[in-house]
């Protein structure tokens, strides 16, 4: 047996290169950055090596699709592949029918390295490059891994893999929709018992992104279009070193479609299946006042979760009111009259507020002017009136706002959607939103392995 000295023999005029290098490097990053291309370059070596000792092994040659007949070797042909080290080049064995039948051209040792027949990227590259673009622009990404693994990408290539990889994560949702629609039911994440316990909390929103007016074109006036969204979390009651008390959200989970509310809701009855919303100890339901969210509220969740109107949302109807009424009576102004509202609302007095309104409606000091919007806010809250009880809520631990669910739509949508002179096709956006969504969601890298792929350091000092 070889030793491994004995196996990766330095090219002498390479090293020889390298080491001068080495000699000559002054400081300590030069010193850093030459031994890690000292690094590199033996790690090249030794893929290369092993690649090239393991295709002597024999090959498991099949039989011809066409014909039947054992596929025969017809000697050894080099593949060449782009990695993490960058390019790495061995030779292995193809075979094809000894009939020569069309399409029987066959390399089982590409099968047993798990890479495709005109794969030109390794893939920890191509995860590591579409990794970026989630979060980058493709142009910034690209520049981002030469920096990082000094391999220059075009933009394209890095586009590419992500139309690739995002449909791939849309197809494994769509296949768990049918799932879920003939009765499949997901198998819940696993959870730590600690945050088992803790309240599960939903809370949905809507974004508009730019699109392109016409698929393929460029120009023309942007067309925005809604994108739903809609968070699922464990909430944790915790102190800051002042030692306020802070709710913090954990196992955090989004769900988003380009699409409508109906496209939303079994997305998100699949997920909140996932995170356990059937065995949750108590559920929160939180999102503004627009319609569509509460019909899904009522049809999916209602039986399950406390519903809670956003306290902001709310508020402005209030205002709407105090400002409609104006100054009738005239030691109060409009905006005494909405913080009286809102401080009531805030501690529980709902049912006060719509009698209030009920009796302004009858008096005839109530201007005519008015009345519409009174009636309006008093038909409001009475159909709300359960999801208006903050101080209950606030006892329970819930949050009455949806700022976690608006913040949500920020690093999830606008962040890497709406960046300057940006407009989107419907595939370009789907698939990187679906990365976008794998990755917040920890199930990025199972889409390119089922092994872990992010590189772990050698610091044996540590
Ligand atoms: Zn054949």
């Amino acid at each position: 047996m070889l030793t491994l000295d004995q196996s990766v023999r330095p090219d002498t005029a390479e090293w020889q290169h390298f080491y001068e290098k080495l000699q000559t490097s002054t400081t300590l990053a030069s010193l850093v950055l030459t031994a890690w291309q000292i690094g590199l370059w033996f790690a090249k070596t030794l893929v290369e090596q092993q690649l090239n000792e393991r295709v002597k092994r024999p090959d498991v040659w099949g039989d011809c699709s066409t014909c039947g007949s054992r596929l025969q070797s017809k000697g050894f042909v080099s593949r060449r592949m782009l990695t993490l080290i960058g390019w790495v080049e061995w030779k292995r064995r193809v075979g094809r029918c000894p009939n020569r039948c069309s399409g029987s051209y066959s390399t089982p040792f590409d099968s047993v390295l798990a890479i495709t027949p005109y794969q030109q990227t390794s893939t920890e590259l191509v995860r590591l490059g579409c990794l970026l673009a989630v979060f980058l622009p493709f142009e910034l990404a690209v520049e981002v891994l030469v920096q990082l693994c000094g391999i220059r990408i075009s933009d394209d290539s890095v586009w590419h893999w992500v139309q690739t990889f995002g449909q791939q994560a849309m197809q494994q949702v769509d296949t768990d929709l049918v799932d879920l629609a003939n009765g499949v039911e997901p198998t819940c994440e696993s959870l730590e018992p600690a945050l088992a316990v803790l309240p599960l909390v939903i809370a949905a929103d809507g974004v508009s992104v730019p699109f392109r007016p016409h698929p393929g074109i460029t120009s023309g006036k942007i067309r925005f279009r809604e994108v739903k969204l809609a968070l699922i979390a464990r909430l944790k009651q915790g102190q800051t070193r002042t030692g306020k008390t802070v709710t913090r959200l954990h196992q955090r989970r989004l769900v988003a479609v380009l699409g409508d509310i109906n496209d939303l809701q079994p997305r998100l009855q699949l997920e909140a299946l996932r995170q356990g919303i059937t065995t949750a100890a108590q559920v929160a339901w939180i999102s503004d006042g627009a319609r569509g969210f509460w019909r899904l509220f009522d049809q999916c969740f209602a039986q399950l979760a406390v519903g809670i109107l956003d306290f902001y949302h709310a508020t402005q109807h209030l205002w709407q009111a105090a400002d409609a009424y104006g100054k009738t009576i005239p030691q109060r102004s409009p905006q005494t009259w909405f913080e009286q509202l809102r401080h009531r609302l805030r501690h529980g007095s709902v049912l006060g507020i719509i009698k209030e309104l009920r009796h302004l409606l009858k008096y005839s000091s109530t201007p005519a002017s008015a009345k519409p919007t009174l009636k309006r806010v008093h038909q409001y809250l009475s159909t709300h009136r359960f999801h208006l009880q903050y101080r209950h809520f606030k006892k329970l631990g819930f949050p009455i706002g949806s700022g976690m669910v608006e913040s949500a739509c920020k690093w999830l949508i606008t962040q890497r959607f709406k960046g300057t002179g940006m407009r989107w096709s419907e595939p370009g956006f789907n698939h990187l939103l679906h990365l976008r969504l794998a990755w917040v969601n920890g199930r990025f890298d199972s889409l390119f392995a089922d092994f872990p792929l992010t590189p772990t350091l050698y610091s044996p000092n540590r």
